[in-house]
């Protein structure tokens, strides 16, 4: 049973009752080629190998960075969502 205690938990902890759609990997950004998982750190890439191809993403609001907007999302593996579902109130979108 997981809990609060769990190591995980205090990464992931700022994406309750957030909404999320289990998706092939894309990074949101051009410049970028992977992600991490929001709790456990696993790698999320099409182009690294051994990373994970596929998880839940959360769209985020975009910031400003360097003068430029920039968007923002954030991945969780499939074990840490199912994990951290009920203890965070992790909710599935059907679609975006
Ligand atoms: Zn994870």
């Amino acid at each position: 049973m997981i809990t609060k205690e769990d190591w995980r938990y205090i990464n992931g902890e700022r994406l309750k009752g957030r909404e999320f759609v289990f998706k092939e990997y894309k990074p949101i950004n051009d410049d970028n080629d992977h992600d991490h998982c929001s709790f456990c750190w696993a790698k999320l890439s099409l182009t690294i190998n051994d990373a994970l191809k596929e998880g839940y993403q959360t769209i985020l609001e975009p910031i400003f960075w360097k003068g430029k907007e920039r968007k923002r999302d954030e991945w969780v593996c499939s074990e840490c969502f199912k994990d951290f579902q009920d203890i965070l109130g992790l909710k599935i979108k059907d679609s975006e």
